[in-house]
């Protein structure tokens, strides 16, 4: 079929003709432009499960040997649910938003319970698994066996919106509810997971948020936003995060051959995850009295009255919606065995030499490759 078509009714998607044209074009992009991940491989709804979990929030490339690892690791769903959380944490570390891990990890004890172990592939019965919702379920269920569910998440509300001109703001219930039947009217029982694939791939690698790669899409006939001029204004989006500038302190507390450190717990931002004594840095009038404030802090939360120096690191990074920037000092003072006894839970002391084996934050993991 020739390229070219009709601009009006080619973008008109209420029309077969139309979808069917778009189904075509971006089939056969998707078949020599595909990257060749590791995932790609498999139709093992376990694997794919994985993949979309870990792909939620982080890049492809970082993606990569984290699944690579996690496979070798868990191979199926029985050995994930058999594992100690702390070894699933601890494979997670550094892919960060580690609530994903922990769902996972809750999830295949249902999977194990409640489906003997076999991942299920009812569409209710993926859905109701921790962690999963109607996007993970259609992925997982279309790209392992070819269930004709359709997919909604970033990169395809970018395409959807584009391409269908929708100028409403895309995060509010009737923007997921249009995008939604969007997504539904595209896809079909012939090879949905394919299908879906593609649309992710296109926003991935040639509808991108900034400056999308039109002159060498294969939908561009069908595309709205292009006929009209302004990919870039889509998708409208009015909650957008408002970040939040925030500066934190960590302070490495050592002893001999030991350091002062903490497990995260309950609703904490990294629970399960251990760290270095960290807290938000106190307000004063100068540098002086900041690490005057920075040392009485250090004791209210431990218990230990310690000194600290110059910073010896400084790094930023993003948590939800803080923007922080982290500064980090080292504590050498040397301390009685009865100072030694004051500290206070949850901070215990720990052999650097067993840093290696506990999971650590991002964060944490830098300083005490640091130390
Ligand atoms: Fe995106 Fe441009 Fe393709 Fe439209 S033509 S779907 S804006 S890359």
């Amino acid at each position: 079929m020739a390229d070219s078509l009709d601009i009006t009714s080619s973008l008109r998607f209420d029309s077969a003709e139309t979808r069917n044209a778009f189904r075509r074009r971006i089939r056969r992009w998707f078949r020599t432009n595909a990257r060749d991940l590791p995932w790609r491989h498999t139709n093992d709804p376990y694997a794919i499960w994985v993949s979309e979990i870990m792909l939620q929030q982080t890049q492809v490339a970082t993606v990569i040997p984290y699944w690579e690892r996690f496979l070798k690791s868990f191979p199926n769903v029985k050995k994930l649910a058999a594992a100690d959380e702390s070894k699933v944490l601890k494979l997670w570390e550094g892919l960060g938003y580690y609530r994903r891990a922990r769902q996972l990890h809750r999830a295949a004890q249902v999977v194990v319970q409640e489906h003997g172990g076999r991942f299920p592939t009812k569409y209710q019965e993926v859905l109701a698994l921790p962690g999963i919702g109607r996007y993970t379920a259609g992925a997982i269920l279309s790209i392992s066996s070819d269930q004709a569910y359709p997919v909604l998440e970033g990169n395809t509300i970018r395409v959807y919106s584009r391409l269908d001109g929708y100028t409403e703001d895309v995060t509010s219930g009737p923007g997921q509810k249009h995008l939604w039947e969007f997504a539904e009217q595209l896809v079909t029982r012939s090879h949905p997971g394919e299908l879906n694939q593609a649309l992710m791939e296109l926003g991935s690698e040639i509808c991108t948020p900034r400056d999308p790669d039109c002159t060498n899409c294969p939908v561009r006939m069908h595309c709205r936003a292009f006929s009209d001029g302004n990919p870039e204004f889509y998708p409208v989006n009015k909650r957008a995060i408002q970040y939040e500038a925030r500066r934190e302190t960590a302070v490495v507390i050592e002893h001999n051959d030991r350091v002062l450190m903490r497990e995260y717990s309950g609703r904490e931002r990294w629970a399960g995850l251990w760290d270095f004594p960290r807290f938000e840095t106190p307000g004063a009038a100068d540098k002086d009295s900041e690490s005057g404030a920075i040392e009485a802090t250090v004791q209210e939360a431990t218990g230990l009255q310690v000194a600290i120096g110059a910073p010896f690191w400084k790094t930023k990074h993003a948590v939800t919606k803080y923007r922080i920037e982290l500064t980090c000092y080292r504590s050498r003072s040397s301390l009685s065995n009865k100072q030694l006894n004051q500290i206070r839970a949850p901070y215990q002391w720990t052999h650097l030499s067993d840093l290696a084996e506990l999971p650590l934050n991002v964060t944490g993991r830098m300083i005490a490759e640091r130390l």
